[in-house]
């Protein structure tokens, strides 16, 4: 059986190590969410956001901005936070409504406060690999992939999804840990051939349960990003009960990637605010 990742407990260590730090360097820093229009889910993420901070006694500010509202106004809620000395991070829920371009309002937020390292400097600075923070359910995975104790060179990581927000930095960052990478997406002709041959394998498809025993290379460690809802139930991309049986180590849903992708969002605040308070800055 795999030895199951459990996220909650890495993520309340974090919390943990964030607070004390928070307090030791006498800081408070804020993070600013703005969510567009009242999608349920997105709703439940920026409470759980408002939350995270209260406990580690960070600042925050919710914008909960109406459906309709025009994207200029946004783009002036934005342009006053990057003036606000309280906010340190600013993060706009995804996705917004149509009308909203949510890579410019993305965009809009200035890079020293693009707290989940979306925005097109960000992005580019991940490329290069002049980075002080990356997106944070990316960076989420790669600590609990070394909270296991798991050595990433020379291994073969294979991510199943090429989206900004999880696939395409996934990959950039085991490849920074000296992984060897194969991208899949929906047009992936073979994905058992190359599932299989994964010692790392990061599934963020949004597909409930797609991942079965036989596409796993046994010991694999196996990153479930997926979240979905089927009935009144969250489940991953992976099927856990049979894939826990071929594999290494794994991630449940929930209760694995998503609570160190809140985590992150804490941490990532902190280095900003250590960066942007700094006399030299
Ligand atoms: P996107 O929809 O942006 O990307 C999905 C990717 O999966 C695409 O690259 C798509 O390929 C690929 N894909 C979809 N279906 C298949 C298939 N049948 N075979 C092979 N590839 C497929 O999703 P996100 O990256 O934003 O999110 C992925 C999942 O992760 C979602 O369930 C989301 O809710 C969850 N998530 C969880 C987070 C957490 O903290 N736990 C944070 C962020 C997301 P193509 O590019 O060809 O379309």
């Amino acid at each position: 059986m795999a030895q199951i990742i459990d996220g909650n407990r890495i993520a309340r260590s974090i919390r943990s190590q964030i607070r004390r730090q928070a307090k030791q360097l006498g800081l408070t820093p804020g993070l600013a969410v703005v969510q567009i229009g009242s999608d349920p889910s997105s709703t439940i993420y920026v409470n759980h956001k408002e939350k995270d901070c209260h406990r580690v006694n960070f600042y925050s500010e919710v914008h909960r901005l109406p459906a309709d509202i025009n994207q200029n106004d946004v783009l002036d809620l934005i342009a006053g936070l990057n003036q606000s000395d309280k906010i340190d991070g600013i993060i706009t829920q995804m996705p917004t409504p149509e009308h909203i371009d949510g890579q410019t309002v993305i965009n809009a937020i200035k890079p020293g406060k693009d707290v989940d390292a979306l925005g097109t400097i960000s992005q580019g600075n991940l490329l290069i690999g002049r980075h002080q923070i990356a997106p944070c359910t990316p960076t989420g995975i790669i600590r609990l992939i070394d909270e296991i104790g798991v050595k990433v060179e020379g291994k073969r990581a294979v991510c199943l999804g090429r989206s900004t927000l999880v696939g395409k930095p996934i990959g950039l960052l085991l490849m920074e840990r000296q992984a060897t990478i194969t991208y899949c997406h929906s047009r992936t002709v073979d994905l058992t051939a190359e599932t299989s041959q994964a010692d790392i394998l990061v599934v963020a498809a949004g597909r409930p349960q797609m991942i079965t025993a036989e596409m796993i290379k046994p010991g694999a460690v196996v990153i479930d990003v997926g979240i979905n809802r089927v009935g009144t139930e969250l489940v991953g991309d992976v099927d856990f009960e049979a894939v826990s049986a071929v594999a290494g180590a794994i991630t449940p849903v929930p209760g694995g990637v998503g609570p160190m992708t809140r985590a992150i969002l804490l941490e990532n605040t902190l280095k900003l605010a250590v960066e942007n308070r700094s006399p030299a800055s």
